[in-house]
């Protein structure tokens, strides 16, 4: 039978989404990487206050309100900015923009899977090079690769670490594509790359709402490069990719950034111990600069724990591929969620039913 689609979609795996319940649903949620505390109050109130003539017309097309504050926050001018309907958004335009039959996509391994989705959906080859065993950037052979894009996510997922700047001034220098930094973590790391986005005509760095601001389910990110590299990315973009709300509720975000940091040092406090708790269990863990712990059981039984943890309720990430498989990736909860994670592991999903009840908090 003839198909319906490209043949580059029929050659597709698409990507898989993990497990999303609904909100007030009894489950400890550790698989996706939301920041396990609550958006802004600023934010909440735009939300709870908004004038429903906001619905009725279309929105600003630029998002020039959120452009305006993440401009002040970051000290970049407001035409370096980009706004997007989550970063996933952005990340999709940069490659429909950039790749193509001829114009590879670039980047090491393990990493963010969309990146391959994304290239997938081109007639672009997805070149897929593996990180050095101590997560050492591959330099030479991402040089060497020649790609029309290049992505690193710094930190980096699943593994947590974080890119030197230095390497990644490096790659910037010696390709002639874009090099796509993304910073959906950064929230949680020591150091950022932004800098780089005014030392190189082919950087763009991109951020979300999504993991420091408690707001995944608003859908916005943003990137930050030079008006000329952002010039072919408007073109390409859908007119109104921001709706009217993640405007409004995401600049309120973006000014609240006492609170954001405040949430964030709680997250790198609560990653701390719960590293130490996994050692203690025997478990190998990585070092992480982001709000999740790439972690390695004892026995290598990782997909029996991910399904053990699953019947009671806690959902982490498992991926079944090369060099992961063995591993199970850890969103930091709060302490308490982190508690019922590690005693659950330590009984080896035995029954702790009662105990979990107390604890589940509504809608994480
Ligand atoms: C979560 C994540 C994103 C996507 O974030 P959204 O803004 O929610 O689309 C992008 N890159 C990496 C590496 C991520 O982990």
């Amino acid at each position: 039978m003839t198909s319906f689609f490209r043949p580059s979609v029929d050659a597709m795996v698409g990507y898989i989404p993990s497990q999303q319940p609904k909100p007030g649903t009894p489950i400890i949620k550790l698989n996706t990487n939301e920041n396990p505390y609550p958006p802004s109050q600023d934010a909440i109130a735009v939300l709870h206050n908004l004038d429903p003539e906001w619905l009725r017309r279309y929105p600003d097309p630029y998002a020039n309100d959120f452009r305006q504050a993440t401009s002040e926050v970051l000290g970049v001018p407001v035409d370096w900015i980009i706004v997007s309907n989550g970063s996933d958004d952005l990340l999709n335009l940069i490659v429909r923009s950039c790749a193509d039959l001829g114009r590879k996509v670039v980047y090491p391994m393990p990493t963010y899977v969309l990146y391959r989705t994304l290239t997938d959906m081109q007639p672009a080859e997805c070149v897929e090079i593996p990180y050095k065993e101590d997560y050492c950037l591959p330099i030479e052979e991402l040089v060497a690769a020649n790609g029309a894009v290049t992505f690193i996510a710094t930190p980096n997922s699943p593994s947590g670490h974080i890119v030197a700047i230095a390497d990644l001034r490096q790659l910037a220098a010696r390709i002639s594509g874009v090099l796509v930094i993304d910073e959906a973590y950064v929230d949680f790391a020591e150091e950022t790359a932004l800098p780089l986005v005014k030392e190189f005509e082919n950087v763009i760095v991109i951020r979300t709402l999504s993991k420091g601001y408690s707001l995944a389910g608003l859908r916005l990110g943003f990137g930050i490069a030079n008006p000329k590299l952002l010039s072919g990315l408007f073109k390409m973009r859908d007119n109104y990719n921001i709706d009217a709300i993640a405007c409004l509720v995401g600049t309120a975000a973006m000014g609240d950034q006492a609170y954001k940091n405040e949430c964030a040092e709680k997250v790198k406090a609560s990653r701390a111990k719960l590293a130490v708790n996994f050692k203690q269990l025997g478990f190998r863990v990585w070092d992480s600069q982001t709000n999740f712990l790439l972690v390695q059981p004892p026995k290598g039984n990782a997909e029996q724990i991910f399904l053990g943890l699953k019947e009671l309720g806690i959902l982490v990430r498992y991926f079944k591929q090369p060099g992961l498989e063995d591993k199970l990736r850890i969103t930091v909860g709060t302490d308490e969620q982190n508690q019922v994670l590690v005693e659950a592991i330590r009984n080896e999903g035995g029954e702790r039913g009662e105990e979990r009840g107390k604890i589940f908090i509504k809608g994480s």
